[in-house]
């Protein structure tokens, strides 16, 4: 027998109808390319947003077209997060990191005709108009004309100024798909996700659940996670949806510790990168920054240094999450139990450093082959396998696979890990970066996370390199907080084994100045393999490791 409820469909157009009707006064705050900060209220969005969605009709679109943004973290494309799912299009924003011929197959395989461009991105966005013809192109913030301006191409303002401010959406189907975001690809090459709206509403739930982002009315959240990275994870919506005050940083990552204290943010979010980059300001300016109570962390380890650094030096509640874009992207969340107040302060930042537990709504299992499930016994090291109602059936334009999908329908995450008795688990590493040494499996993720604990280690990636003997061996490559004089590979090698079996030390290490960055932060391990086999190191053991990340 059926029940007898509303079937009301559950829509992303909701969430905005929500914070305009409920929190209509409260804020977005966003820096301006010039310093600034823009300000407007949750109805002032709505408004621009039914004018977006209107403009965006009259270009003559159609149910389920693709529509590009290449855009950073601005009001403007929080418009176009609603905007454009609004108009039962898809929005796809594209991670401006990647490289021109990544784009180009991504954009060619979405088919997107229409983009939205910020002026800050002008440059990479040239290396992209080199090899695709858009057939509108709408540009943001681009007072300066620094944008190719084509004849096709139209100004956000203009674009949007002259349209009535009413928009009926009427989305009935909350399968409809509502937004493409394809992986950082830091394993691999970048797999598009598909979300619905009912996904990413029932994350947004999830999510404001009180442990696990545990968002309020009285916050005011900075997503420093580029809008372009799995929704930003999903924290604009939290943060409407439950009335919390937004900040967005445009791309002045270097003015976030000044937004902080200009904008009174609680709660931040972030890769281990940008918090370790911006760690020493926000202790120098501690009493400015007060108001930021709490961190959200992901998208790699997260070092316990780091967690302890936050918690004694700022007074900053660490969470943990791990998560993937395939996830809409929370999977886990890491809150220390009720159980655990009795532990020692080490036993507990122990316990946070690791990945959580399963956010309400997600199951986890894992796998030693394809029938064989492991314990939770905090031991057992096996494939983390995943299904939630946020959680990818397919990639974008594929059939569901093997490889990624299990006949039972569980997402293959390619990570490994233990799950102990409570359901926390422990990322051990990816499965396409664990070294395999004399047959013997040896996790980069713990050595890195295990360096990072080191004083003179400012930041840390290990690989396996080919070995003739062994199959591969590690190599650690370092970038130190201060100058070594001594034999730095002896140095560490000596530090690792009051942790590590002898065989898991790495027999050399490189120092470099900085080490290679993905797109949203995160150790570009597939760019340090490449420049070692191409043989880039110089001979006195520095070698071209060196890039930025902004
Ligand atoms: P990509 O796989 O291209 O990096 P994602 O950004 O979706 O794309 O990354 C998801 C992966 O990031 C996870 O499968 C996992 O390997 C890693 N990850 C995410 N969060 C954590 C975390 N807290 N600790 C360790 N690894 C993490």
């Amino acid at each position: 027998m059926i029940g007898l409820m509303m079937n009301t469909p559950l829509t992303i157009g909701q969430i905005l109808e929500h914070a305009v009707n409920i929190h209509g006064d409260k804020h977005v705050h966003t820096i301006l390319p010039n310093g600034k900060i823009h300000r407007y209220n949750y109805a002032t969005l709505h408004k621009r947003v039914n004018q977006l969605s209107n403009a965006t009709v009259s270009l003559g679109i159609n149910q389920g077209d693709r529509i590009a943004t290449f855009v950073s973290n601005t009001f403007q494309h929080l418009e176009l997060y609603f905007a454009i799912p609004n108009t039962s299009t898809i929005l796809h924003p594209l991670n401006v990191r990647l490289s021109a011929i990544q784009l180009e197959m991504i954009v060619k395989e979405a088919g997107n005709d229409i983009i939205f461009v910020d002026n800050v991105y002008a440059d990479q966005f040239a290396n992209l108009q080199d090899k695709i013809q858009f057939n509108h192109t709408i540009l943001i913030n681009n007072t300066n004309q620094d944008i190719n301006n084509k004849d096709s191409s139209l100004e956000y303002e203009q674009f949007i100024s002259e349209e009535d401010c009413n928009f009926s959406h009427d989305i009935q189907d909350e399968n409809c798909a509502m937004a493409l975001c394809y992986t950082s690809g830091t394993d691999g090459e970048p797999k598009g996700v598909l979300y619905t709206h009912r996904a990413m509403y029932l994350h947004t739930l999830a999510v404001n659940h009180v442990d696990v982002f545990g968002l309020t009315e009285s916050d005011v959240v900075m997503p420093l996670v580029p809008m372009y990275h799995a929704m930003a994870w999903g924290i604009p919506f939290a943060a409407m949806l439950s009335g919390a005050e937004l900040v967005l940083h445009g791309s002045k990552q270097e003015q976030i510790v000044d937004l902080i204290c200009e904008t009174g943010v609680t709660v931040a979010a972030g890769v281990p990168t940008v918090w370790k980059k911006h760690l020493p300001e926000m202790i120098r300016r501690k009493q400015e920054i007060n108001t930021l109570t709490q961190i959200i962390v992901g998208g790699e380890a997260m070092p316990i240094s780091l967690i302890r650094d936050f918690e004694k030096e700022l007074g900053i509640e660490v969470r943990h999450a791990w998560g993937m874009t395939e996830m809409s992207p929370t999977g886990t969340l890491c809150t220390p139990r009720k159980a655990h107040e009795k532990h020692s302060y080490e036993k507990k930042l122990e316990i946070k450093a690791m990945q959580g537990r399963p956010i309400p709504g997600v199951q986890i299992r894992l796998m030693n082959g394809t029938d064989n499930i492991l314990p939770w016994d905090g031991i057992s090291v096996g494939e983390l396998q995943v299904r939630s109602p946020w959680t990818v059936s397919s990639y974008y334009n594929t059939e569901p696979t093997l490889e990624h999908f299990t006949e039972d329908g569980w997402l293959r995450t390619g990570d490994l890990a233990t799950i102990n008795s409570e359901g926390y688990i422990q990322i051990v590493d990816r499965m396409k970066s664990v070294i395999r040494s004399g047959g013997e499996s040896i996790s980069s993720v713990a050595l890195e996370t295990y360096l990072m604990t080191h004083p003179q280690v400012k930041d840390s990636v290990v690989i396996g390199i080919p070995d003739e003997q062994w199959g591969e061996r590690p190599l650690g490559v370092v970038v130190l907080a201060t100058k070594n004089n001594g034999d730095i590979t002896e140095i560490l090698r000596q530090y690792l084994s009051n942790e590590f079996p002898k065989f898991w030390l790495p027999d050399k290490f490189v120092v470099v100045d900085e080490l290679p960055k993905t797109g949203v932060g995160k150790t570009d391990k597939q760019k340090i393999l490449r420049m070692i086999a191409s043989r880039k190191h110089n001979t006195n053991g520095n070698d071209e490791l060196n890039n930025t990340y902004d």
